[in-house]
């Protein structure tokens, strides 16, 4: 196996158990290792660190499989992640959608695994992943008794690790005609080939439910809806009147049709095809208020260097939703950027109330479901992170 020796006092983060190397740590290697090639990682005093992925093309050169001097890194281990990762999470249903592995936080890097009712979407986001793909698809059929396994790993984040885009049946036969998930009793449509990511945002499912209790009597204003989850379930929770607003005509039209499937009252609901940036400002402009107001923007900061321009974004929609929200209203305010922690989307917020002129309190913090964990050694993990904030009465 070949040997990757770190430079003298970059061996700390490893000890510590993240499971990243960048390439700037290491000092030298045996020889040049393939794509996704299982390398033995060592301290420059010589100590065993770890076995790991090799990425050659990627900044984050590394990624730890085992810090066990023991381990055998093979299909036989990964199936061992795999079982684990699906142990610790509800038993399958097939009424039901859930994330079955979430990368690093589950011992397994760059693999994200979503279940919709019998359908399994994979994502396969870095060289180790890529390479071990045919051994993990064959696993997951013995693990789950899925009836399909469709790769989504169309994904921008596979040019960071020199991997060509990819997406279709990887096994099975997808089933035909739409899927169907049941959230909290919402039924909800699946398009795992064309819908954004693996068709589907499970991360906000708590948070969705969340809004739905708070929802009652409200008019209420979702910015970057997707597929409608935040309106159908405030619909449902007795919402007065839910205006949606998404730039993709196809997520309208997916939300449209989830509205129909759940009965729901098609003359509370308004549908905006626009970007939402211009359209709070529409909304300013002609001096419309709401009692709730959820911002879920996709991601502005996909790493720490764009967290600048991404700031100034979350804090004009910030401010704008602060100025639409009525005295007393709650604003639901969300970043899933890795770049943006919680603390900085506080003060965000914080200094768009500040612009807004208004007095306002954290009263509820959000994160994504429970199954999407975060290691405790991979605080960058704790990718989605939310406010409910209120702002004061007048
Ligand atoms: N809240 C949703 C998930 C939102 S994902 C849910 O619960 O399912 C982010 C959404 O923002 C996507 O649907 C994307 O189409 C939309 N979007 C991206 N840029 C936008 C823009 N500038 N204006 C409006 N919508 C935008």
């Amino acid at each position: 196996m070949i040997t990757l020796t770190l430079k003298p006092g970059r061996e700390k983060s490893l000890l510590n158990r993240h499971p990243w190397v960048f390439s700037g740590a290491i000092d030298r290697m045996d020889s040049q290792p393939t794509s996704g090639e299982t390398v033995l990682l060592r301290a420059h005093d010589g100590r065993f660190l770890g076995y790991a992925a090799f990425s050659p093309a990627s900044q984050i050169r590394a990624r730890v499989w085992s810090v066990n001097e023991q381990a055998v890194i093979d299909e036989a281990f990964l199936h061992r992640r795999l079982q684990q990762a699906i142990a610790a999470r509800p038993a399958i249903r097939h009424d039901a959608g859930q994330r079955l592995v979430h990368g690093e936080s589950d011992g397994l890097p760059g693999l994200v695994v979503d279940q919709y009712g019998p359908v399994l979407v994979l994502q396969a986001l870095s060289a180790g992943i890529e390479r071990f793909k045919p051994a993990l698809v064959e696993s997951l059929r013995q693990l789950t008794d899925c009836q399909c396994i469709y790769e989504r790993s169309d994904v921008d984040v596979r040019t960071l690790e020199g991997l060509p885009p990819q997406a279709g049946v990887l096994w099975g036969q997808l089933p035909a005609g739409v899927l169907n998930i049941e959230e909290y009793g919402l039924r909800m449509q699946v398009d795992v080939v064309n819908g954004q990511k693996t068709g589907f945002y499970l991360d906000q499912r708590e948070n969705r439910r969340r809004i739905g209790e708070l929802a009652r009597d409200r008019d209420m204003l979702n910015c970057f809806c997707f597929s409608g989850g935040f309106s159908l379930a405030a619909l449902r929770g007795g919402a007065r009147h839910v205006v949606s607003v998404d730039s993709s005509a196809e997520a309208l039209q997916q939300a449209e049709r989830n509205l129909q499937l759940n009965g729901l009252d098609p003359a509370r609901a308004d549908w905006v095809e626009a970007d939402a940036f211009k359209y709070l400002r529409l909304l300013r402009d002609q001096g419309r208020s709401f009692d709730l107001i959820i911002l879920d923007p996709p991601k502005f900061a996909p790493t720490a260097q764009h967290v600048e321009k991404a700031a100034r974004a979350y804090k004009d929609i910030n401010l704008l939703g602060l100025k639409l929200l009525r005295p007393g209203g709650l604003l639901a305010t969300f970043t899933c950027s890795g770049g943006v922690s919680a603390d900085l989307l506080q003060k965000i917020v914080a200094s768009a109330a500040v612009d807004a002129r208004c007095d306002a309190s954290i009263v509820e913090r959000f994160t994504a479901a429970p199954d999407h964990p975060v290691a405790l050694s991979f605080p960058e993990g704790d990718y989605l992170k939310g406010l409910l904030v209120r702002k004061a009465g007048a």
